[in-house]
């Protein structure tokens, strides 16, 4: 077996597939100069991660917009779940941006979040209060947010902070927080896509050939809300089994080709920062059919757009970006439930009350 790995910022901007035989056989790429090539493979894996940063706020690099479910779901694979979208209810948040990560072991330790007055906001929310579901707490923050409060992180009552969490120390003072105040500025963002290409145990996908794994695939093991440091084991597993389904597999090519080719085109569309404040506001936390729906329609717009521009690196991002923000707005206006951390409020649920099954709606989008 002949395993290549991507030269570091080399980009895959789309996968090699045969419609009639069903099969995925490679990729093109652009690499760090922005030159254009293409690599044929007996096997493609994709390992491409997750879509937070097509969100204002995430825990996520800014790398993670989705790319392996919109170049898959391109080529016919089977897309699934997309509207679960965990938010994690407490990232550092100063001058409307956010920054790393406050660990849910902080509020397990003690820690507690208070409005501007101190005042506790789980305690009439949930038996469990602040260690309530990472769902339950992000929808709190979020909605003291709307009516014009503040939210921290009390950690007053946690004895030696500094030495017990030397991370969060660390960062919170790299952005001037003071930790001796007893209060870390948070809000929630965009943390985990739970759905992706639906894949079994082994990476497979519905496209021969073609693998995914980690937060791209779907394997159905995070169900609608995934529980923490579960991805972590999910990708220990899938590796194994991938690898050892691989190491049987014949094949099909002697040896990776590699060529160069002609550049494509993809719409031209608004920079990314509208795109993440749009998904924020509108199929973010708490989700409203008419928002969605407005969402759908400007998206729409945009990406059958007859105003095409050159694929390069930051233009196949923006594409990307706002490719999968409409897989996920799509996916999200087709479940009128609330169920998992996919949050519907309005009069429109009791109208339009669906259960899809996994995988269920994936045709339609
Ligand atoms: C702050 C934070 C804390 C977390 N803590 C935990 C935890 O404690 N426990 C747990 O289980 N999970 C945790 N998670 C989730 C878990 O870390 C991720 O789900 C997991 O790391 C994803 O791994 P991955 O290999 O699928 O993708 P990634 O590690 O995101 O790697 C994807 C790679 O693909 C590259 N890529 C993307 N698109 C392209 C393209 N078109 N062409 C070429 N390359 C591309 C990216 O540049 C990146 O290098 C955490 C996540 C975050 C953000």
């Amino acid at each position: 077996m002949i395993l290549l790995r991507l030269p570091e910022n080399n980009v895959i901007y789309r996968l090699l597939a045969n419609p009639e035989s069903n099969e995925c056989y490679g990729a093109q790429l652009i690499d760090s100069n922005e030159q254009f090539y293409t690599i044929t493979a007996s096997h493609t894996v994709l390992a491409t991660g997750g879509c937070g940063s097509i969100y204002e706020y995430t825990s996520n690099s800014s790398h993670a917009l989705g790319d392996g479910v919109v170049l898959a779901h391109q080529v016919g694979a089977v897309v699934s779940d997309l509207e679960f979208i965990q938010f994690h209810p407490t990232l550092l948040y100063l001058n409307d941006e956010t920054y790393g990560l406050i660990s849910e072991a902080v509020r397990g330790e003690g820690a507690i979040l208070v409005n501007q007055n101190g005042k506790p906001i789980m305690d009439s929310i949930h038996p469990l209060k602040d260690l309530a579901p990472r769902h339950i707490v992000a929808q709190t923050i979020y909605n003291n947010k709307l009516i014009g409060n503040d939210v921290y992180l009390s950690v007053a009552n946690i004895n030696q902070f500094q030495t017990r969490f030397p991370s969060i120390s660390k960062l919170c003072t790299e952005y001037g927080i003071d930790i001796e105040s007893g209060l870390i500025p948070i809000s929630p963002g965009a943390h985990f896509m739970i759905g992706g290409v639906v894949t079994n145990i082994k990476g497979e996908t519905n496209i021969n050939r073609l693998y995914c794994i980690g937060e791209v695939a779907n394997t159905g093991l995070h169900g609608a809300n995934r529980l923490a440091s579960n991805s972590l084991l999910e990708g220990l597993v899938m590796g194994q089994e991938l690898a050892n389904h691989l190491n049987n597999q014949p094949l099909i090519d002697e040896e990776i080709t590699l060529s160069t080719i002609e550049k494509n085109q993809v719409p031209e569309l608004p920079p990314l920062y509208k795109l993440k404040n749009s998904m924020m506001e509108n199929v973010g936390i708490i989700r409203e059919f008419e928002q969605l729906k407005k969402q759908h329609d400007w998206l729409n717009l945009l990406l059958n757009s007859s105003n095409l521009v050159e694929v390069n690196i930051e233009t196949f991002n923006r594409f990307v970006a706002y490719k999968m923000a409409n897989l996920i707005t799509t996916a999200a206006l087709i479940r009128t439930e609330s169920l998992g951390c996919h949050h519907m409020v309005g009069s429109n649920i009791a109208l339009k009350h669906t259960h899809l099954e996994r995988g269920e709606y994936v045709e339609q989008i």
